[in-house]
């Protein structure tokens, strides 16, 4: 627990800076929005975010929250997984990591795998285009939706 306050008082630490440098200001609200972000580990879409931000800030809309999310992408304070921008989910962690994506219940959760981050580009993918960053989708069942599985089919 202990552990866990201190990287999110670090992650706050480098929000202050990423927004100073891109001319950004730190307002109450943009920092609520962000420490929901790094207090969930789901990688939560912009109405969950707002969902549970809505309490805490008066007046605020989804419209601010979707803003202010895409605000934070463009200024490389936060990344994006999935195509589709309306279901579009957030990611806080700039560090090299891979996702298990459980197709079930949509739950995204980080993992790190030394062996994944230096798989070797193959011969084809250099065929398309020169590789940047390597980040590794798995999808499956996660263990909740196993177990929820196995009560209904018992
Ligand atoms: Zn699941
Ligand atoms: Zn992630």
């Amino acid at each position: 627990m202990k552990n866990s306050n201190k990287k999110q008082a670090q992650s706050l630490a480098n929000f202050k800076i990423i927004c100073q440098d891109a001319g950004v200001k730190c307002t109450q609200q943009r920092m609520k929005i962000y420490s929901e972000l790094i207090q969930n580990p789901n990688h939560p879409d912009a109405e969950t975010v707002y969902k549970k931000v809505q309490n805490q800030l008066a007046n605020i809309s989804l419209d601010t929250v979707y803003r202010t999310l895409w605000l934070f992408k463009d200024i490389g304070l936060i990344t994006t997984i999935g195509p589709s921008r309306e279901r579009t989910r957030f990611d806080p962690n700039l560090k090299p990591h891979h996702h298990f994506i459980c197709t079930e219940c949509g739950l995204i959760l980080d993992f790190n795998s030394e062996q994944m981050d230096t798989l070797d580009i193959h011969e084809s993918i250099k065929m398309i285009g020169k590789a940047g960053s390597l980040q590794v989708n798995i999808q499956g069942i996660c263990r909740g939706c196993e177990i929820n599985g196995k009560i209904i089919s018992d």
